[in-house]
């Protein structure tokens, strides 16, 4: 097994065994890995179909026949359990559990629909006991191969942006720009958009989470654009707004409160700092300038294999910061009718404080 993935095995294995040494109803460290992020993250494996399962000295994944040669090149020294043909993956998964481990079985509860826990629940002759986030918490903290692959991300996605902006004509919709942007980042080496882009003209920048439509950017002397790609798994999430003529005045202040939101927070970050806390140091900022209730999302979110991952940064968040944690920084401001101002940055949380790692300019001109 390469050295990074048996790395996180043994952290995975470390968190069960304290959480089954712990004062929970839990006494197994056994875990059944359903999520697909998880299960790549632990194997490597990218495929769209698979249970891991892990014990203190155990491991093996399951899947299919069309996974077969798949998993030989993806996951090398992981014992694979390829399903026959005509036996579920509930089977296959309860056969394994009874069979070659011992015991009860942790399972990931957000990821395992009711239907498919009834039956393997119908099926195993032990405990399932549900869990939440254990191996979610291992991957907000990343590693060295992590960081540089999310490096990578985000440098395409600066160049594609790049690009994407000298290209842009008299003619151009927000949905060209869109579609632009994921065949320029193929292009250069991205899997595909790690979501679909958010490109709003004028005042369809006041919804947070438009949909490109067939505005035409010289309709308006600002258009929103919120863009990422996934490379080699790993996302990048940037926000900025193209200025190409004269603004609202209120544009101009809400641009400027946000952009000002922004580099506070990025500021305040380091290590051991509460996360409400440094949702409240941009909050701060929006609402002292009168526009509270205008910023109507948190501040950001983790990124890494999925686009959405922890740490979550809001005013309910419970936790820390933590070395190696990638997010998202990204206050706005929106005013129906006239249009909103985002802008989003990809932060790593270092030992001493913070490291940007995009740097495309946001500067208001
Ligand atoms: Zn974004
Ligand atoms: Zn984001």
């Amino acid at each position: 097994m390469e050295e990074h993935l048996s790395n996180r095995l043994a952290k995975l294995r470390q968190s069960l065994t304290d959480l089954s040494d712990g004062p929970e109803e839990s006494d197994t460290a056994n875990l059944l890995v359903t999520s697909l992020p998880n299960i790549r993250y632990l194997t490597g494996f990218t495929g769209s179909s698979a249970a891991f399962l892990v014990s203190p000295d155990d491991c093996v994944i399951i899947s299919d026949g069309r996974y077969t040669q798949q998993l030989s090149i993806e996951c090398p020294g992981i014992d694979a359990f390829i399903r026959p043909m005509g036996e579920t993956m509930n089977k296959s998964i309860t056969d394994t559990m009874k069979g070659r481990f011992n015991g009860d079985f942790l399972f990931e509860q957000s990821t395992i629909a009711h239907n498919q826990w009834l039956e393997l629940a119908e099926s195993f002759n032990g405990k399932l006991i549900g869990c939440k986030n254990i191996v979610e918490d291992l991957r907000a903290i990343k590693d060295e191969i992590e960081i540089e692959l999310i490096r990578k991300s985000v440098a395409i996605n600066q160049t594609v942006f790049q690009e994407v902006c000298q290209w842009i004509n008299a003619g151009t919709t927000e949905r060209d720009v869109a579609a632009e942007i994921e065949y320029r980042g193929r292009k250069h080496g991205a899997d595909g958009c790690s979501f679909e882009p958010i490109v709003a003209v004028g005042a369809n920048s006041a919804l947070a989470h438009y949909r490109p439509g067939n505005v035409k950017l010289n309709e308006s002397p600002f258009t929103l654009i919120d863009w990422g790609l996934n490379y080699q798994g790993y996302a990048s999430d940037l926000t900025r707004n193209l200025i190409t003529g004269p603004v609202p005045k209120q544009y101009e202040e809400i641009y400027n409160i946000t952009l000002q939101a922004q580099q506070a927070a990025i500021e305040a970050i380091k290590p051991a700092m509460e996360i409400r806390d440094l949702d409240t140091v941009a909050r701060d900022v929006i609402a002292d300038a009168g526009y509270g209730p205008q910023f109507s999302h948190s501040l950001g979110h983790g990124i890494g294999l999925e686009i959405h991952e922890g740490p979550g940064l809001s005013g309910r968040s419970t936790g820390v910061l933590k070395e190696g944690m990638v997010i998202t920084i990204e206050p706005g401001i929106y005013i129906p009718a006239m249009g909103g101002v985002r802008i989003e940055d990809d932060v790593l949380v270092t030992a001493s404080g913070y490291d940007v790692i995009s740097d495309v300019p946001k500067a208001f001109k």
